[in-house]
């Protein structure tokens, strides 16, 4: 889950992270009440899922209230990258004496916690990674050890901060990992990180993305999972129960299996097509499951083709096949779709489709030839 920046600043305050005030709005009447309430100068700040708002217009200095008015009626409804922009956040303006990046997140290949902190902040930290990448300071953590405040320091020694800013940024750090583990947190960074003229360390932007699957650890993201933008072809799937990914091909995947299905999407690629998605039906192909599947992949207007790609093993081939005749009798298909289905009584099965099969409804003997069929029709 995908926090906005105002949400990230407000789950970092409840770890007692210093940021700043601020009030959400969604018009520019709205706007220009908060900028009345918290008192000029205010940044206007776009909230969407994704970064680099300033470079894009989405981020606005404003010194008076005509000001808010001017930036909150351009930067609503703007476009950051696919990402319309609905809300705004209204915050106090900060003094800035330099900019930092502060960031945790999982290094999977070192089964640790991966914390990075440069004194190159304001700026993408792939580009700092690329072009200075000594000035990135890191730091790994193992899980069941924790983060304690005497490496957190050396850390910030590493990274060369001031010494005006320390103190204030060992205890952002030490707060931001715990933010980061009770949290349940894939990502949290703070970008920038800043040090005000008075010698004040604070949080000026948030980039947080929660597990989801920690919802019942935390009843309070509720609330930030209303907020998520969804692919609407994934939302129509999850309300079926379907395991769904959206992609961007033209050739729709319905497998048995995450493992199978992932194989489908790689053979795809592997003979020049494009994965419209990856749907794994789970164990269980029946008529519902399989009528459900169809139906999802069926309204995704760039499906050309269809590769149902089926391995039998505690469900029997004729019940597959049985499976798929009734589903096409539910759902008006308008893709071919191509069937390769293999595993427990897959004879059975194929003797069940083979009277049906048509220029509509092909059948292939190996998961590669049903690939290069699926992917030939796309075309
Ligand atoms: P991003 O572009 O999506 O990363 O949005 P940020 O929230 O990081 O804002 C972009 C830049 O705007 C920051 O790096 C700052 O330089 C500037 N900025 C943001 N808030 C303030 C503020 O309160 N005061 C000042 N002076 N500049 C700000
Ligand atoms: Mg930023």
């Amino acid at each position: 889950m995908d926090l906005f920046e105002y949400q990230g600043k407000q789950f970092f305050a409840e770890y007692g992270m210093p940021t700043s005030p601020g009030q959400i709005a969604f018009t520019v009447e709205e706007a220009v009440q908060a900028a009345e309430e918290l008192g000029t100068p205010v940044m206007v700040k776009a909230q969407v899922h994704t970064g680099g708002r300033g470079k894009a217009g989405g981020v606005k200095f404003a010194a008076n209230i005509e000001d808010v008015r001017e930036h909150a009626t351009n930067i609503l409804g703007l476009d950051i990258k696919g990402h319309v922009v609905g809300r705004v956040w209204i915050e106090k303006a900060s003094d800035i004496a330099e900019e930092y990046y502060a960031s945790f997140t999982l290094d999977r290949s070192a089964k640790k916690h991966l914390g990075m902190l440069s004194k190159e902040g304001g700026v993408e930290i792939e580009t700092v990674a690329e072009e200075n990448p000594e000035a990135i300071a890191k730091i790994w953590v193992d899980p069941v050890d924790g983060l304690n405040e005497e490496e957190c320091k050396e850390w910030v020694k590493a990274a060369a901060l001031p010494d005006q800013a320390f103190d204030g940024a060992v205890d952002i750090l030490m707060k931001l990992y715990e933010a980061y583990t009770s949290g349940d947190a894939d990502l949290v960074e703070i970008n920038p990180l800043i040090l005000t003229p008075e010698g004040n360390v604070h949080v000026l932007d948030a980039k947080v993305t929660l597990d989801g699957n920690s919802i019942f650890r935390h009843e309070d993201y509720a609330q930030y999972d209303e907020t998520q933008t969804r692919d609407e072809r994934e939302t129509a799937a999850h309300a079926k129960g379907l395991q769904y990914v959206g992609l961007e091909g033209s050739v729709g995947v319905i497998a048995n299996g995450a493992g199978l299905a992932m194989s489908t999407v790689d053979v795809i690629n592997q003979v020049g097509g494009k994965p419209a998605n990856f749907l794994d039906i789970g164990g269980g192909a029946n008529a519902d499951v399989m009528a459900g599947a169809l139906e999802v992949i069926n309204n995704d207007p760039n499906v050309k083709a269809i590769f149902i790609n089926i391995f039998g093993g505690i469900t029997r081939g004729e019940e597959v096949a049985n499976g798929i005749l009734e589903a096409m009798q539910r759902v008006a298909i308008e893709s071919p779709i191509v069937i390769r289905l293999d595993g427990t009584n897959a004879d059975e099965g194929r003797a069940i489709l083979e009277p049906n099969l048509s220029d509509s409804l092909l059948m292939e003997a190996t998961m590669l030839d049903a690939a290069k069929t699926a992917v030939e029709l796309a075309r």
